[in-house]
C-alpha cells in the first residue's frame, strides 16, 4: 500500500468544438458517422467484462431515419440478471479495497477517452441513436460525460478530506465505505452524459453496479461501456444490461444484496420502481438509498420589464433544442399582454427559420424525436390543442414519421393556464403560452408556482430588479435549477448542479459533492490513547 497522499488539481469544464465549416473537427466527425453508418454492429451485454449473447434482439434505429438499422441489441432478463449479480459480487470486494486515487484514476482515464480519441465516437454515436445534432451531442456526450468523470473525481477527494474534531486524548476518523451489495443504475435515454453518470458516480466511490441503458439509447451507450472498460474499469465493476425495464427491474429488485438505485427517466417509471423497493423492503440486507431525478413541467415567467427579443430566443432554445426531449426544456410560457405581441413576431419570424431534418446535414437546428411511442404522444398533444376552445396552435403543429420521427417547432396558445399542455410533461417540441394582464402579475406568479407537480427547472426574465426579487422569492420551491435572465436548459457540471424536487426528484444534485455521499456509508472510528481504568464517575464520590 502506498504511503503518500495523492493529490488531484482542480479539472476545468471540457471545452466544446464549434463545428463551424471548413474546421478539421468538422471534417472528422463527418467521417465518424459514414463509418458508423457503413455497418450494423452486435450489442451484447457485458457481465462481469464478458460478452454475452441472449439472442433475443432488438433493432436500434436512428431516430432520424427508422430504416436504417444501427445494431442488433441482445436483450437481457432473468437470468443474466442472477449472472450479474454474482460477478458484481465477486468483484466488489477487491474494487471497494482499491485506494481512492486508483478508482479516480480510471475515471480521469475515461473522461480524457471520451474528450480525447473517442470524442468522435461519443458525438457521432449520440447523433446517430439519440437523434442529437452536432452541437447537442458534444456538449453531453463529451463535454459534460468527461465533466462528470473529471469533477467526480475531484469531489470525492475532497469529501474524503472531511474529518471530524479530536478533543485530546482522542482520536476520532470517519472514513466513507461503498454500500454493501450492488447499485441498481437505470437510465434514461436523453442524455448520454447522464447514462455514465448513473452507472460511473457509485463506481467511483467504490460500488459494484448493475447498469439497464435505455433500450432507444443503447449505441452510445455501449461504446460508452468499452471505453470504460478501456479506461482499465476491473470486470464485474459495472454490468451492461439492455433489456425491456421490467425483465430486468424486477430480479434486479428482488435480490436481497439491492443496496441503491440510482435512476433516470419519467416520474411514472420512478414511482413504480420506488413501490417495488417499498415492497420487497424485508428483502434486502440493507435498506436501499434511492437517487431519483425524473420529469419536469419547466416554465418561463415574464414580467412586462423584460426584453421581447431575448424572451422569445430564451424559449426557442430552450423549448425546441434537442427537440424538446430535455427534462429541462422550457413548455410552459407566462407573458404579460402589453409584451407579448412582440414576443410573438420574434417566435413567428425566428421559428420560420428553423429546420427539422437528418442530423447529419449540419444546417439543421432540430432532429427527430426518439420513437414511434414519443411522436404518438407528442403529436397526440398537438391534436388535442387543435381541437380544443381554449387554445389555438400559432406555430408549428406539423409532424411526420414517414422517414423519421420528425415533429416541426409548435407553440399553442392558450386562453386557459391550466390547459392540458400547461400542466402535463409533452417531452417534445411543444411550448404553451399563456398570456396574462399586465395588471395581474401577482395572481400569475401565484398560477406559476403551483401548476405543476414538478419543479425542476425555471427561468424568470424581467429588467426591473425588485421584481426579479419578488420573482425568486416567490418561486423559491417551484424549480430546483433557477434561471435569471437566461433560458432554463444547459446546467454545466461544478456550476449549476442539478435537480429538482416535488415530483421531479429527490434533488440530489447530479455532480455535486452531496451527491457522492448517497453512495457512501460513513464508519465513524473513535480511538482513546489513555482509556479509563476506574468505571466510577466523579459525582457518585
Ligand atoms: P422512462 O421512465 O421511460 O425510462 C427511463 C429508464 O427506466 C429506461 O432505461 C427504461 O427502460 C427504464 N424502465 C422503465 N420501466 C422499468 C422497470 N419496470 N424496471 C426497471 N427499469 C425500467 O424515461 P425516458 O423516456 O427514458 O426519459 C425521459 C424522462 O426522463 C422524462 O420524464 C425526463 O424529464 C426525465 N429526465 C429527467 C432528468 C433529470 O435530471 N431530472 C434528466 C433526463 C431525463
Amino acid at each position: 500500500m502506498s504511503q503518500a497522499t495523492f493529490h488531484l488539481r482542480e479539472p476545468k469544464n471540457e471545452p466544446y468544438f464549434s463545428f463551424a465549416p471548413g474546421t478539421p473537427e468538422r471534417d472528422a466527425l463527418q467521417k465518424e458517422l459514414k463509418r458508423l453508418k457503413s455497418e450494423t454492429i452486435e450489442i451484447p451485454a457485458i457481465i462481469g467484462g464478458k460478452e454475452v449473447k441472449t439472442g433475443r434482439l432488438l433493432d436500434v434505429v436512428c431516430p432520424h431515419n427508422h430504416g436504417h438499422v444501427l445494431a442488433k441489441a441482445h436483450l437481457c432478463g432473468e437470468k443474466e440478471v442472477a449472472i450479474a449479480i454474482e460477478a458484481a459480487k465477486k468483484a466488489q470486494a477487491s474494487w471497494a479495497a482499491l485506494p481512492w486515487e486508483e478508482r479516480a484514476a480510471v475515471f480521469n482515464k475515461a473522461a480524457d477517452l471520451v474528450s480525447g480519441p473517442y470524442r468522435m465516437l461519443m458525438n457521432a454515436s449520440t447523433m446517430l441513436g439519440q437523434s442529437k445534432t452536432a452541437h447537442q451531442a458534444e456538449i453531453e456526450a463529451a463535454g459534460e460525460l468527461a465533466d462528470f468523470f473529471r469533477f467526480n473525481s475531484w469531489y470525492l477527494q475532497k469529501l474524503i478530506e472531511d474529518q471530524p474534531f479530536s478533543p485530546d486524548g482522542m482520536w476520532n476518523r470517519v472514513e466513507y465505505r461503498p454500500l454493501e451489495g450492488f447499485i441498481f443504475a437505470v437510465s434514461p435515454f436523453n442524455f448520454t452524459a447522464i447514462a455514465g453518470n448513473l452507472p460511473g458516480a457509485p463506481a467511483l466511490c467504490g460500488n459494484v453496479v448493475l447498469w439497464k441503458p435505455a433500450p432507444t439509447a443503447l449505441y452510445s451507450n455501449y461504446f460508452l461501456m468499452k471505453v470504460l472498460h478501456e479506461a482499465g474499469l476491473p470486470d464485474g465493476v459495472i454490468n451492461f444490461l439492455p433489456g425491456e425495464g421490467a425483465d430486468v427491474g424486477n430480479p434486479a429488485m428482488a435480490s436481497p444484496d439491492l443496496s441503491g438505485l440510482h435512476f433516470t427517466g419519467s416520474a411514472a417509471t420512478f414511482h413504480h420502481l420506488w413501490k417495488t423497493i417499498g415492497n420487497n423492503i424485508e428483502t434486502y440486507k440493507t435498506y436501499p438509498r434511492i437517487v431519483g431525478e425524473t420529469g419536469g413541467k419547466d416554465f418561463i415567467m415574464v414580467h412586462e420589464s423584460a426584453d421581447a427579443k431575448v424572451i422569445a430566443t430564451a424559449a426557442i432554445r430552450a423549448a425546441f433544442e434537442y427537440q424538446g426531449q430535455k427534462c429541462s426544456a422550457a413548455s410552459r410560457m407566462y407573458v404579460p399582454d402589453n409584451l407579448w405581441s412582440d414576443v410573438r413576431k420574434h417566435l413567428e419570424e425566428e421559428i420560420a427559420q428553423i429546420t427539422v431534418g437528418d442530423i447529419e446535414d449540419f444546417s439543421h437546428f432540430m432532429g427527430a424525436v426518439i420513437d414511434k411511442k414519443a411522436f404518438d404522444k407528442i403529436s397526440g398533444y398537438i391534436e388535442y390543442a387543435r381541437e380544443a376552445k381554449d387554445a389555438e396552435i400559432i406555430i408549428g403543429g406539423d409532424y411526420d414519421d414517414s422517414t423519421g420521427y420528425f415533429i416541426k417547432p409548435t407553440v399553442i396558445l392558450t386562453t386557459n393556464p391550466h390547459f392540458k399542455t400547461m400542466e402535463e410533461e409533452i417531452f417534445g417540441p411543444v411550448l404553451t403560452v399563456y398570456v396574462y394582464k399586465s395588471t395581474e402579475f401577482e395572481q400569475t406568479l401565484d398560477l406559476c408556482e403551483s401548476t405543476s407537480p414538478y419543479a425542476l427547472t425555471g427561468a424568470i426574465f424581467a429588467r426591473d430588479r425588485h421584481m426579479l426579487k419578488k420573482m425568486s422569492d416567490k418561486l423559491r420551491n417551484a424549480a430546483g435549477n433557477f434561471y435569471i435572465n437566461d433560458k432554463p436548459t444547459a446546467a454545466i457540471v461544478n456550476q449549476q448542479p442539478f435537480g429538482g424536487s416535488r415530483k421531479s426528484g429527490t434533488n440530489d444534485k447530479a455532480g455535486s459533492i452531496p451527491h457522492l455521499y448517497r453512495w457512501l456509508s460513513m464508519r465513524s472510528m473513535k480511538e482513546t490513547t489513555n482509556p479509563p481504568s476506574d468505571w466510577r464517575y466523579p459525582y457518585m464520590g
